[in-house]
């Protein structure tokens, strides 16, 4: 593996730590970026990585998106990222969780963690009892915790109704059309939501029953995973990969505004000023789509405190979210720089690292 310090994804991090276990088989990156604001935050990633490099650099990026997304959202938390590196058929055993449970614990409450790609609400319980450094786990009705998804779907359908006020001027989603990408816990919620404001949706999957299913649910229609992104709309909103928005995907949005939840939407930095010079607003990934993380931030410090934790607590913070969305706008306006660049410098600031 080469030295992390040399990777481009190297961003001054405070700690990086490989975890090994040999009675396991655990082998597990922690990735800490800043603990600048308060303990590092952000969930784990069971995935089989091709090489120890991809692992590597996915921890080092992730981590640093979370160090940006919690000091947008306005958490007393860092950032941080952890990816545990599964074999080709993604077999975790409760060893495993067992183990990575006792790394978290090592940390003494440095790194927070919770569900991410290829982790259940069950894992974090079973690495509940190893360490209490962990959050999303199950909740009672009307506490924060549990699935992040709904809350973050939240969190995007306002972040939209922002993006549509601001540049187009309406006060509602009623008759606005929408092609949404992604029709899985984060994009479901979001077309559900919008379809109930009166929005017209157009959505897909890459497994098309499950666009077909959710059209007629909400009496939008649905189209293929390949034709979405041409789709004429007024805003295109991404909820299924990163790194879409790349040369050839920008070139064939044929809509005003991109805002949505999927994580790392730009392959690159400058893919946010080729969205800008065409005019499109950008909702950047990390401030739209933090009502996650909120949740379970929020469920991880009552419980902390050994207080209960209101989910209107929860349901006022993710409402600060267009807030955020419109001071990153007008301040893009104003110096007429992308968002991406705004929101990045937002967050450096914030952070300590302006
Ligand atoms: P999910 O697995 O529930 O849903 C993803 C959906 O996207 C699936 O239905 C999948 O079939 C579909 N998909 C995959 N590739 C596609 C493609 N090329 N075209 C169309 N559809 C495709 O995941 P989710 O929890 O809804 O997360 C969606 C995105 O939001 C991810 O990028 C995730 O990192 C991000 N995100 C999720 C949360 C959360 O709380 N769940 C929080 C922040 C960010």
């Amino acid at each position: 593996m080469p030295a992390f310090w040399t990777e481009a994804d190297w961003d001054d991090h405070e700690m990086v730590e490989v975890v090994h276990d040999r009675d396991s088989g655990l082998t597990a990156i922690i990735a800490l970026h800043s603990t600048h604001l308060g303990p590092g935050a952000g969930g784990t990633r069971f995935w089989h990585y091709a090489t120890p490099e991809n692992a590597m650099r996915d921890a080092l990026r992730l981590s640093r998106g979370m160090s940006f997304k919690n000091a947008m959202a306005g958490l007393p938390m860092g950032g941080g990222k952890a990816v545990v590196l599964l074999d080709e058929n993604r077999r975790k055993t409760p060893d495993m969780l067992a183990a990575f449970g006792d790394a978290v614990e090592a940390l003494g409450g440095q790194y927070v963690t919770a569900e991410d790609v290829g982790a259940s609400e069950a894992d974090m319980v079973a690495i509940s009892k190893r360490t209490t450094h962990v959050c999303g786990l199950p909740a009672d009705e009307g506490d924060a915790g549990g699935d992040p998804g709904p809350f973050t779907a939240m969190g995007i359908f306002h972040g939209i109704k922002a993006a549509v006020a601001h540049k187009l001027e309406k006060d509602s989603v009623e008759g606005v059309r929408v092609a949404l990408q992604g029709c899985g816990s984060v994009g479901g919620g979001v077309a559900r939501l919008l379809a109930k404001e009166g929005a017209q949706l157009v959505v897909s999957d890459i497994h098309h029953d499950r666009a077909e299913e959710l059209a007629r649910e909400i009496g939008g229609e649905a189209v293929s995973a390949e034709a979405i992104m041409g789709v004429e709309c007024e805003v295109f909103s991404p909820n299924a990969l990163g790194a879409i928005l790349d040369d050839e995907g920008i070139a064939r949005l044929d809509c005003r505004i991109v805002a949505g939840g999927a994580n790392n939407q730009l392959a690159r930095p400058e893919h946010g000023r080729q969205l800008h010079e065409r005019g499109i607003l950008y909702a950047p990934d990390y401030v739209i789509n933090a009502g996650g993380i909120i949740n379970v931030s929020m469920e991880y410090l009552c419980r902390q405190h050994g207080e209960p934790c209101d989910i209107n607590e929860v349901r006022k913070r993710i409402a600060q979210i267009p807030g955020r969305l419109e001071a990153v706008w007008q301040e893009s306006d104003a110096g007429g720089r992308p968002s991406n660049e705004v929101a990045d410098a937002m967050a450096m600031e914030l952070i300590g690292r302006g």
